[in-house]
């Protein structure tokens, strides 16, 4: 009988439906992958009875002659930055420990809501501030991934790092992601998976951990464009209580997916040719320009010309943002306290936030305060708000000559641990591709496209117009169908 952990979410659900297998073999067989994993370090809880229930309604459903739901049977792990009802959810910070959320994030409702089960929460960079999962406070994902005939543990890439290593490590089918500034997308390329992170405001941020509100955004990370889009067709949807909510039905994007791109543009952005791109990007971005042209598409060259300003403007957005939305974690509301003897309620304050915040959390922290006070917020923040108005401009103007973007997913390919751990500046320059998009509210996708001369995976971004998530998983899909990418990592954990 074939490993059923083998099999991704399409298969699952197809399998389920059609008896091929029980629901209940399925969540088995991925809690017992799960368990033999701890090396990864990619599970903060884990859930096993969670995925059994669901799996046994799948499979009573089933028996009782009911139409099964979308997701019925599909184990999947959850970022633990979405809260779940009864299941500690911490954001990877010591300041969370220990809280237990008394309701259930709407992504996660609305996949439960869909028949999935849970496998666990997943580890990340704390509070999903960084690109390589090293920011956890309880400890680092380590990759799947390694370079041959070296044992030098690699990042998984951040901040969904234990969803990038569950999905491509075998322990989940599937696994949510969120995305301020790549989050989804740079793991997904640093792990051979696929990850979407859609039009701002599809999926609810209702009882998502806050990042960067104007930002966050939450998506799929399966093994393929379809697992993508039947995944996100389940989180997504209209939700009362985010008030940046998308009042729109969600398209049924499993069954318009379509590799032929006949008919399309695919625009080349000339000022994402980086210095210091490794050749090994730059070659496979020319081979994803030749599959986009095989699958039918005309190739234009593009222009956006405020590329460049992206990153420092993201680097001030996304602090301000997120110095005001921890702003709440004072030691009286949730999880962590600090209470020295004698201490009055800003000493409290000051203990418990210097106790449970990380460097990087606390960095930004400082940064975004910095940029928010009187005397610099003109000269920052405001230039910084203006500066995001004029890339969503250059998007628009691109996007009158072609209907997607092709480009490549991060500048590297998986760094190792450690690498990069000492100097801020040089993780935040893995973002340089992937931040764009963010900034203007755009769908995008990282799909994998080959190996670098070390065997580690590579991926394509694919940028698509505001709602046409459409356009961007058939752009995706045509590339997945020409790279025929099927490495996996060895199991050596
Ligand atoms: N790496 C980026 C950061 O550190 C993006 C993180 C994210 O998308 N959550 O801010």
């Amino acid at each position: 009988m074939t490993d059923l952990t083998t099999l991704g979410i399409a298969a699952i659900r197809d399998g389920v439906r059609d008896g091929q297998f029980k629901a209940r073999e399925v969540a088995e067989a991925f809690n017992a992958k799960v368990a033999g994993a701890d090396a990864l370090n990619a599970f903060l809880v884990k859930t096993p009875d969670h995925a059994l229930a669901a799996a046994d309604a799948a499979d009573a459903a089933r028996a009782a002659g009911e139409t099964l739901k979308p997701l019925a049977g599909v184990p999947i792990g959850m970022k633990d930055l979405f809260a779940t009802k009864g299941v500690a959810t911490t954001a990877a910070s010591k300041i969370l420990e220990g809280f237990v959320p008394p309701y259930e994030s709407t992504v996660s409702q609305n996949l439960w809501n869909a028949g999935a089960g849970m496998l666990g929460k997943l580890n990340l960079d704390q509070f999903a501030m960084g690109s390589s999962n090293e920011t956890s406070a309880f400890g680092n994902v380590i990759s799947p991934w390694r370079r041959p005939n070296d044992t030098a543990p690699l990042a998984p890439g951040g901040s969904s790092g234990g969803s990038s290593t569950a999905v491509s490590a075998g322990l989940a089918p599937g696994a949510t992601g969120t995305d301020t500034g790549g989050s989804i997308r740079q793991p997904a390329a640093f792990t051979g998976i696929s990850g979407i992170k859609p039009t701002y405001g599809r999926c609810s941020r209702w009882g998502t951990i806050a990042f960067a509100s104007s930002l966050d955004q939450a998506g799929p990370m399966a093994r393929d464009v379809r697992d993508c889009a039947i995944m996100l067709e389940a989180m997504a949807g209209f939700d009362a209580k985010d008030a940046t909510s998308l009042k729109l039905d969600v398209p049924n994007w499993e069954a318009a997916l379509s590799a032929d791109l006949k008919g399309k543009r695919v625009g080349v952005p000339k000022e994402y040719r980086v210095d210091g791109m490794p050749g090994e990007i730059e070659a496979l971005w020319q081979q994803g320009i030749d599959w986009m042209r095989d699958a039918g598409a005309e190739i234009v060259e593009v222009s956006l010309p405020h590329t460049k300003y992206a990153l420092p403007a993201y680097y001030i957005i996304a602090p301000a943002e997120a110095s005001s939305n921890l702003a709440r974690y004072d030691g009286v509301r949730y999880g962590l306290r600090d209470l020295p003897e004698g201490a009055g309620l800003q000493d409290m304050y000051a203990a418990t936030r210097a106790a449970g915040f990380g460097d990087e959390v606390k960095r930004r922290i400082l940064i975004g305060t910095y940029v928010l006070s009187a005397g610099f917020y003109d000269a920052y923040y405001t230039q910084a708000q203006k500066v995001r108005a004029l890339i969503a401009r250059d998007f628009e103007r691109a996007f009158e000559s072609c209907d997607v973007l092709l480009t490549p997913t991060a500048p590297s390919a998986a760094f190792a641990l450690g690498e990069k751990q000492a100097d801020p500046l040089a993780m935040y320059l893995n973002d340089v591709f992937t931040v764009p998009a963010s900034l203007a509210g755009l769908p995008a996708m990282s799909v994998p496209g080959g190996l670098d001369k070390d065997g580690l995976p590579l991926g394509l971004q694919v940028i698509g117009k505001a709602l046409d998530e459409q356009g961007v998983l058939n752009a995706a899909l045509a590339i997945e169908q020409r790279a025929g990418f099927t490495a996996r990592p060895q199991a050596w954990w």
